[in-house]
């Protein structure tokens, strides 16, 4: 297959947490994988809230710009470094997990890669978002069939796979979100209780219908949503905090929780609150990630993909489109992963939006 000679890279140019501000994208001579690499050509990308924090440096502290951005991708794999490459091959579709995705074309270790049976969309929800609700609630959830877990962002990239994985251990599962249309889909992936905190006072209804305090959470929102779960916490509960999103595009510092009485709170209760951070967990990802490709592809598991067309705008396709599609995942509106097209003049080959 013949490569064009160069090819278009995104890349943080400035440290901000405003997206399109920090980003450039330049033009580069394409490159020739080492030995144990895959020169990629991206085709699906997905975007995080993350994303912000690593334009403004939190990722890599002291890095000066420019440096590459983007977490994960689905690709075509164009070119092999050899035979360090196991039995990869030139045309195989892979999932990635590695730095520098928001490009056309990418350098890859084949070790940080998943062959996959075709290009599609649905597995890109299956890496940041899906191995970071498998491997924590595995690992910090001491989830048991009965007992309650709150999500937070529920209908969001990450929470979709909470909600399932959680059901899945056979408990009862409530969600948060911020629309009714949100509460419907929440109520398609299995959740017991989707909670509409715009309509509804989220402390009021876990006081009034959890009086003995929920036993696992998924919390990735922060500030007072954070207060209200710790304060919601049953006996040996435990909340898992996934991340802080209410700060990410703070420039002064997170809006931590600011509750006093939570040391008190987590002794009274013999409660905890730990963290999870999926990078530090890269040995589990290769299981992980076949199980939860297996579970998808045997249709157990659902995998929403946003490109951000429900809202009535041309889906996310290019790489001058990045800037847009973190701005929609900001705005609140999207649901599942937001993820963008690459190929962009090519046939689309059916980015879902819905389930
Ligand atoms: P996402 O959930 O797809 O999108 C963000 C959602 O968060 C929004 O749709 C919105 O849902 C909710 N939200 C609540 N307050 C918000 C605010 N002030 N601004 C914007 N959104 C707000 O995003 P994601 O990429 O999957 O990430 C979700 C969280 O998981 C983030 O905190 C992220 O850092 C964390 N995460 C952590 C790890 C880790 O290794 N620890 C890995 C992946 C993701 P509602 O409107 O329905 O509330």
């Amino acid at each position: 297959m013949a490569l064009p000679a160069m090819y278009r890279r995104m890349r943080v140019a400035k440290l901000s947490t405003q997206f399109r501000d920090a980003v450039e994208i330049v033009t580069q001579p394409m490159p020739t994988p080492g030995p144990g690499e895959l020169l990629v050509r991206n085709r699906y990308i997905g975007i995080n809230a993350s994303d912000v924090n690593y334009t403004a440096g939190r990722y890599n502290p002291g890095t000066a710009p420019p440096f590459n951005i983007g977490f994960e991708a689905v690709g075509q794999v164009v070119r092999t470094g050899g035979s360090d490459c196991g039995d990869i091959k030139e045309g195989d579709a892979i999932a990635i997990m590695y730095d520098g995705s928001f490009s056309e074309y990418n350098v890859v270790p084949a070790r940080r890669t998943f062959r996959l049976p075709r290009l599609d969309a649905g597995y890109v929800p299956l890496l940041v978002s899906a191995l970071t609700a498998a491997i924590s609630l595995e690992e910090l959830g001491d989830l048991a069939p009965g007992k309650t877990v709150l999500v937070t962002a529920a209908a969001g990239g990450t929470g979709q796979f909470a909600v399932q994985v959680a059901k899945a251990a056979g408990c009862k599962v409530l969600g948060t979100c911020s629309t009714d249309e949100k509460v419907r889909f929440l109520r398609e992936l299995g959740c017991d209780h989707a909670i509409n905190y715009k309509t509804e006072d989220l402390k009021k209804v876990l006081r009034d219908e959890y009086p003995a305090g929920v036993d696992c959470i998924y919390e990735s929102v922060g500030g007072d949503t954070f207060d209200t779960c710790v304060k919601s916490l049953a006996t040996h509960g435990n909340l898992i905090i996934i991340g802080f999103i209410t700060g990410y595009e703070n420039d002064l510092g997170f809006p931590m929780g600011r509750y006093a009485g939570m040391p008190p709170m987590l002794l009274r209760r013999s409660a905890s609150v730990r963290g999870f951070f999926l990078f530090h967990h890269t040995k589990k990802w290769k299981s992980h990630f076949l199980q939860l490709a297996s579970l998808y592809e045997q249709g157990k598991l659902k995998s929403l993909v946003d490109d951000g067309s429900q809202s009535g705008r041309a889906p996310f396709r290019g790489i001058d489109s990045i800037p847009d599609a973190v701005e929609y995942l900001y705005s609140k509106q999207s649901q599942g992963k937001v993820v963008v097209d690459l190929w962009k003049d090519e046939p689309s080959a059916g980015t879902r939006s819905r389930l």
